[in-house]
């Protein structure tokens, strides 16, 4: 579904993604893993087409997207969840939906903020509170909504359990699950690196900018050496 080839991305004199390579199938979670500053969100950012990159291809079904704007990646299947969620508070979380379905017609609108609801009821029982009255939990949910409003193909999703409660964890956790039986690719980049290894098909682990490692979840869970190199640090 996507396929990302020989990526660099540099601010200025700062090279913060390196010749960086993978490919995520139909219904595959894919974890982008690394330390602090390895080039996660940078990378995340170039696939939403918010970020530049300097070199490299990315592709989605065949089709050159590298210098396509971000407004017609969403137009092709691809949908941001930002880091920090960044709901728009003083909406409510109908209109906050809204916006994420925006380029589509009323028909595709009304399927998909039903399809949203049955997600996460909390989203429909909510649905006339602004947003910025919602939980940590409850926004994540929102921000994953609002990104699947587009009818996405692929989700990527930034630091999806950053400051949240256990149990919120589990919920967005266990949504991501179910949208990946349904056929939808996922990229998570995510600090929480035990509970993004547990979930993912395969995982990528950035260093400097540079490909680690790369390998299935259950490869690196058993992987001790690459636990203690990379990932010990951030576990918890
Ligand atoms: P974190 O987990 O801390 O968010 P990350 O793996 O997402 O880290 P990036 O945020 O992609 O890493 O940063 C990669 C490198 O690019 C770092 O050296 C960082 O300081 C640098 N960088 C990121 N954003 C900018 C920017 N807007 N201007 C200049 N340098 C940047």
């Amino acid at each position: 579904m996507l396929a990302v080839e020989g990526l660099t991305c540099a601010y200025g004199d700062i090279l913060a993604v390196e010749d960086l390579s993978f490919i995520i199938g139909k219904g595959e979670l894919f974890a982008l893993i690394g330390a602090n500053g390895a080039g996660k969100t940078t990378t995340i950012m170039t696939l939403a087409g918010l970020v530049a990159s300097r070199a490299g291809t990315v592709r989605v079904d065949g089709e050159d997207i590298t210098r396509v704007p971000a407004h017609r990646r969403t137009d092709l299947g691809l949908a941001l969840v930002p880091e920090g969620r960044r709901v728009f508070a003083d909406l409510t979380v109908d209109e906050n939906l809204t916006v994420g379905g925006a380029r589509r017609d009323a028909r595709a609108l009304s399927d998909a903020r039903a399809g949203v609801h049955a997600l996460f009821p909390v989203l429909a029982e909510r649905r006339n509170q602004p947003a910025g009255s919602l939980s940590g939990g409850e926004q994540q949910m929102l921000a994953l909504g609002r990104a699947m409003m587009a009818g996405p193909r692929l989700l990527l999703v930034d630091e999806l359990s950053l400051g949240l409660m256990p149990r919120a964890i589990d919920e967005c956790y266990a949504a991501l699950d179910r949208l990946r039986a349904d056929g939808l690719a996922i990229l998570l980049v995510e600090q929480s690196t035990d509970r993004a290894l547990h979930a993912a098909d395969r995982v990528a682990v950035l260093e400097s900018g540079r490909l680690a490692w790369t390998g299935t979840g259950a490869d690196a869970i058993g992987d001790s050496a690459l636990v203690e190199a990379y990932l010990g640090l951030r576990e918890g």
